[in-house]
């Protein structure tokens, strides 16, 4: 009999996994279970879609259902949810929701590929129907129909994670007056505090009326409350980040990480032998603090189901970790970030330097060109880079890249110095901005030695 690979999850995490795994497994019985409505899509898009940049969800999908079914030989289960694991049996209990009935399913090979779901704080009234989270399609659908049934006017974006900010923006242009309420001192706390301040400069240039220090307190229908004071909504999104959709795997007695991620092995195996997981459902190495971390990104979940797939289709693969890259733009303003921030170097025990520079993005005679403020993080004795931060306008963030791969090498700022970047007018000034400051970054180094 074929073995049977079960997969929980048709997004990302789950469907790329299961199809890397037919890539390398002909005979491989494969069952996917998705409890929402759509298969394999791209959640980064929803954000362009309620702003209008993007026409509608389905413009989201990069394979249905029935794709994944012919093409790939997946049976895909919508509108399947499990509800527990048995490790001892090898079984999956499914509630068939078309059907209205609970079935057992047996399984050889597991994939969790649950995500995660918006951060939702136990606050008076979170559970308000004008109170959004966003995640999956299923949930944008929700909100889209909500925005549009209501023609909302007033927008309070709760939280300042990417996604939140990607939101405001979203929601000024489709009309909405936006306000933001964070609870900290800056928005956007993956990055330091200086680089923040310009990001909440481009969200205030665009319109939203930024609030910081102002933890929601409590929803009422039509009101925000804080400790600031009130403020109206007719339509709330929480951007407070996200939490793994770990319970699952935590009631089957699979042992959990960081932040309640599901644990796994290099080669992405959880604590359970056969029981594999990808994606915003479970824990990555961050390869810089040496620590575990849970970050959600699409680019991790990718890499991890690829991985997973590999050894699940009988190959072998490790995912040696992550350094926390990430770019978004944000009111027309870019942003990139990797590695660690001087604030979690310090947490992580390194000492620092940090140098920042302003330039632009292009030779600074040549039309077009638009600022860009480059900070970069390196180890105080060492020089080795540890982090870099980005902002700034069209074709800045994706530079955050050449800092993504120096890290990952190991290399000093000294060395970045010495790569031999590209060149030409329409691209960059001739010393790239974050060639730049790696030279100033250097001298920091230098002068603190
Ligand atoms: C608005 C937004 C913007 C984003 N932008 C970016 C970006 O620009 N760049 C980037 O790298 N990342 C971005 N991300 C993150 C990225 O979308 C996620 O990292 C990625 O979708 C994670 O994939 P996943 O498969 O692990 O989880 P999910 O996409 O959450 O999918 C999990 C699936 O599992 C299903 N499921 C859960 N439990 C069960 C169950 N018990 N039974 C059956 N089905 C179940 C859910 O319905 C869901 O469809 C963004 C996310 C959002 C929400």
């Amino acid at each position: 009999m074929a073995r049977r690979l079960v997969v929980i999850g048709g997004d990302a995490g789950g469907m790329a996994a299961a199809t890397q795994a037919r890539r390398r497994d002909d005979d491989l019985e494969i069952v996917a279970l998705e409890r929402g409505n759509w298969t394999s899509y791209s959640a980064c898009g929803i954000p362009y879609v309620v702003g209008g940049a993007v026409a509608d969800l389905d413009q989201l999908v990069v394979r249905t259902p029935d794709e994944f079914r012919q093409r790939s030989r997946i049976d895909v289960r919508m509108h399947h949810e499990a509800m527990a694991i048995d490790l001892v049996a090898g079984k999956v209990e499914v509630r068939d929701h078309v059907h209205e009935r609970t079935i057992r399913l047996p399984f050889d090979d597991l994939v969790l590929g649950t995500g995660a779901r918006p951060l939702r704080p136990d606050l008076p009234g979170i559970d308000l129907p004008f109170v959004h989270g966003v995640q999956t399609l299923d949930d944008a659908a929700d909100l889209l129909a909500h925005a549009d049934k209501i023609r909302c006017r007033e927008v309070v974006i709760v939280g300042s994670g990417y996604i939140g900010l990607e939101m405001a923006e979203a929601f000024v242009a489709r009309g909405a007056r936006v306000t933001l309420v964070e609870g900290a001192n800056q928005v956007m706390r993956s990055l330091d505090r200086d680089m923040a301040g310009l990001v909440q400069a481009a969200l205030e240039r665009f319109g939203v009326d930024v609030r910081l220090d102002s933890p929601a307190k409590a929803f009422e229908d039509g009101t925000v409350v804080t400790e600031e004071g009130q403020f109206a909504a007719d339509l709330v999104v929480l951007g407070l980040g996200v939490v793994p959709n770990s319970e699952l795997a935590a009631d089957a007695g699979i042992e959990l990480g960081v932040r309640n991620s599901i644990r796994v092995d290099r080669r992405q195996q959880t604590s359970a032998a056969g029981v594999w997981a990808a994606g915003d459902s479970c824990e990555s190495y961050h390869l810089v603090s040496r620590r575990p971390v849970h970050i959600a990104l699409g680019t991790v979940t990718n890499r991890q189901a690829r991985v997973a797939g590999i050894n699940i289709g009988g190959g072998y693969a490790t995912f040696p970790g992550v350094v926390g890259t990430a770019v978004t733009k944000i009111c027309n303003t870019e942003v990139g970030r990797t590695g660690l921030s001087e604030q979690e170097a310090d947490e992580a025990g390194l000492a620092t330097v940090s140098a920042k520079i302003d330039s632009t993005t292009r030779a600074g005679y040549f039309p077009g060109n638009k600022p860009i403020t480059v900070k970069l993080v390196a180890e105080r004795v060492t020089g080795r880079l540890l982090g870099a931060q980005i902002v700034g306008e069209e074709g800045a963030a994706k530079r955050i890249d050449i800092a993504a791969v120096a890290i990952t090498a190991g290399m000093t700022v000294h060395e970045l110095i010495d790569v031999d970047l590209s060149y030409a007018p329409p691209f960059s000034p001739v010393w790239d901005p974050v060639a730049t400051a790696a030279r100033q970054a250097a001298r920091a180094v230098d002068e603190a030695r």
